[in-house]
């Protein structure tokens, strides 16, 4: 193992410790296994469809019991980004239950100062898109709760957040502002949680951009796991060095043994 010792750990929960609609093996025991031996950890997700409770009971349903304080996602943390620039009206591009994270705000398509853009799925249509760029060219901020470019489904690959935010930012001219991983800020967030100095945590993802090299440039250690969208031409392709890869959750015990 690389030193210094890796004392905590932020998991990325889609394609590490769940997949379409089951829990990847060995992704309970493994929790369980840092929770004896007190190790602190905290899930760091991307996901924009649930709200942080949703996400606690999806994994709660695959027998996997965290605290709610546990999970951190970008779709929190972009109403902690908001709240802390005293933005009050939003425009939501937003589906499911992560909208209800952003109750405390005005939520409008009259003049929002920001429009918030997440993963839509099928409610994407292009009157939706086409009024989130209407706001945009007439002043509204362009908030992205992610970037990632896929995700892995039941179903195969899946085009996530990141096509319909460069789709908006190539049309109206403008650069979102980008809040879940690859950001450093929002692992700084997850580490202060754990309150570990940055170089003593590892995040363990399946994405080489968001997770590994966002994680890399935020000063943490690396785990990539070879579940969920991970590709090992990828590795080659983007030049990512992961400090460790293991194939599975599972091997994590391992790893710290
Ligand atoms: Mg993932």
């Amino acid at each position: 193992m690389s030193a210094p010792q890796i004392s905590g750990f932020l998991i990325d929960i889609d394609g590490v410790l769940i997949t379409g609609n089951h829990s990847i093996p060995g992704a309970a025991e493994t929790l369980h296994y840092l929770q004896q031996q007190n190790i602190p950890f905290l899930l760091i997700t991307n996901t924009t469809r649930k709200s942080r409770v949703n996400v606690w009971h999806q994994l709660k349903r695959f027998g996997l019991s965290v605290e709610q304080e546990q999970i951190l996602t970008a779709p929190l943390a972009a109403v902690n980004w908001l709240k802390q620039r005293h933005v009050s009206a939003i425009h939501l591009f937003l589906s499911g239950s992560a909208v209800h994270d952003f109750r405390d705000f005005k939520i409008t398509s009259g003049q929002p100062e920001y429009v918030v853009v997440g993963d839509v799925g099928n409610d994407l249509s292009f009157d939706r898109l086409n009024q989130a760029f209407r706001l945009l060219m007439r002043g509204a901020r362009l908030l992205a709760l992610q970037k990632n470019r896929y995700w892995q489904t039941s179903e195969g690959l899946t085009i996530d957040a990141g096509a319909l935010v460069a789709a908006l930012e190539y049309a109206s001219h403008r650069r979102a502002i980008v809040i879940g991983k690859p950001r450093r800020e929002f692992f700084l967030e997850g580490v202060k949680l754990l309150n570990l100095p940055p170089e003593k945590v590892a995040i363990v993802g399946d994405d080489l951009e968001a997770d590994i090299q966002g994680g890399k440039k935020a000063g943490l250690q690396t785990i990539a796991v070879k579940t969920g969208k991970f590709r090992s031409y990828l590795l080659e392709k983007l030049k990512i060095k992961p400090d460790h890869i293991i194939e599975s959750i599972a091997d994590l015990p391992n790893l710290l043994s």
